[in-house]
């Protein structure tokens, strides 16, 4: 019989407090660890491979996914609940978050009993995969992917330039969107590949962002071969496994993490009138995110999956993301110029806010997408 929540909970934190940190008040790392600038990226990827391997065998792995390909099967409940503790603890994560949020789940739904048969390797954090979908004339125009995969004897042969392909120089595997119809110019003349990145003819060369990180890459495409069963989907299908991805990845939920930044903040003393009247705004609209993103929790529990209030929970997050980033901002000001380690954390904020109203769909496509398809405004 299925444990209960609390008694899950309860399991959940005795195993996070063996292994790590309990900092419910300390910095939302994992919410940044992609923009950090880091001393040793391998050394963060091992790190985050092995607490993945620690979860998948302490049980605490794809806890919503059928356990036939290594998850616990378990309702969303569970998985929610894990997320708002784990939110609480120090983990090295980050690496994975393509793999597991996006990636993993695009499989389950669309892919073959042969593409599926990769997940328990991914919940055991042993292959990390890319999305290949930008481009550097496709990003909001998706559809507009000019990357062209022409038919051969014995698949298909990939040519073109993706890019912002986060964590593309440590994945085994790309997720990619090609274009294998070039008399459609748009949606139908799309189709999703698997892509091994160890490929020859891929070349991927990692772009410094301007916190100092450099998780995303240029990937180039050149005369790379496909074999026949690596099309994910139908062939002409790319763009509703895109879609079935996008939504995966509309539906995450920054309000806790955001409440342990706010916590950080307040700690910086706000003496000044007209910088503490920002400070409380963003404090005051982290405080309705996190409300209406547990509202949600509650209703996808109820069994009512996510629809356009994931997109405003997303557009909510980069709001508090840049309110609070700008409050800081004021009330350190030169300071935060300063490379003397008391300022890092908050200078990583600020110079990563602006990509929270980027990935995923810009606020301008998103907007859209809330005046189109929820308020039923006229299409521009
Ligand atoms: C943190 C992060 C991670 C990412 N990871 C990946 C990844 O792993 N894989 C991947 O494929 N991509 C990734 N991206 C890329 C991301 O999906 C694109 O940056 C995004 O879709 C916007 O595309 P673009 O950069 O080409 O901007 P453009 O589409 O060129 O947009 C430029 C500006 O024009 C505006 N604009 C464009 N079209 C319209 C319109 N119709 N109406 C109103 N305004 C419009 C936009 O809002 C924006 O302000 C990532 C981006 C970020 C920031």
């Amino acid at each position: 019989m299925e444990q209960s929540v609390d008694t899950f909970l309860k399991e959940a934190r005795d195993f996070l407090d063996g292994h790590a940190e309990h900092r419910p008040d300390g910095f939302p790392d994992a919410m940044f660890a992609q923009f950090r600038e880091l001393p040793d990226p391998e050394a963060w990827r091992a790190d985050c491979v092995a607490w993945q391997r620690l979860l998948y065998d302490a049980g605490f792995a794809g806890l919503t996914w059928p356990t036939e390909y290594g998850g616990r099967g378990l309702p969303s409940a569970y998985a929610l609940a894990w997320a708002d503790l784990e939110s609480e603890y120090d983990v090295p994560r980050g690496l994975l978050g393509v793999t597991l949020e996006m990636v993993g789940p695009t499989l389950l739904a669309v892919g073959t009993a042969a593409q599926k048969s990769h997940c328990p390797a991914i919940l055991r954090g042993e292959e990390v995969w890319c999305q290949l979908f930008s481009e550097p004339d496709a990003g909001s125009d998706l559809a507009g992917v000019s990357t062209r995969a022409t038919r051969t004897d014995t698949g298909w042969r990939v040519n073109g330039q993706k890019v912002w392909t986060s964590e593309a120089r440590h994945a085994k595997y790309g997720y990619l969107l090609a274009r294998t119809d070039p008399e459609q110019h748009r949606h139908p003349g799309l189709t999703a590949f698997i892509i091994d990145m160890t490929s020859p003819g891929v070349e991927v060369r990692p772009l410094r962002q301007m916190t100092g990180g450099a998780s995303f890459s240029e990937v180039f495409l050149d005369d790379v071969e496909l074999s026949a069963d690596a099309v994910l989907g139908e062939i002409g299908g790319g763009w509703a496994v895109a879609m079935t991805t996008l939504g995966f990845e509309r539906f995450s939920s920054f309000g806790r993490s955001l409440g342990r930044l706010v916590r950080q903040a307040s700690e910086l003393g706000w003496p000044d009138q007209s910088t503490r009247e920002k400070f409380l705004d963003a404090v005051i609209d982290q405080r309705a995110l996190a409300a209406f993103e547990a509202g949600m929790h509650r209703r996808l529990v109820a069994g009512t999956p996510p629809g356009p209030e994931a997109a405003l929970a997303k557009l909510a997050t980069g709001m508090v993301v840049s309110e609070l980033a700008d409050a800081v901002a004021e009330r350190l000001g030169p300071r935060l110029s300063l490379r003397d380690g008391t300022v890092d954390d908050w200078r990583l904020v600020l110079l990563s806010a602006p990509a929270f109203h980027i990935a995923g769909g810009t606020d301008e496509i998103v907007k859209t997408m809330i005046a189109e398809r929820v308020l039923g405004l006229p299409r521009g």
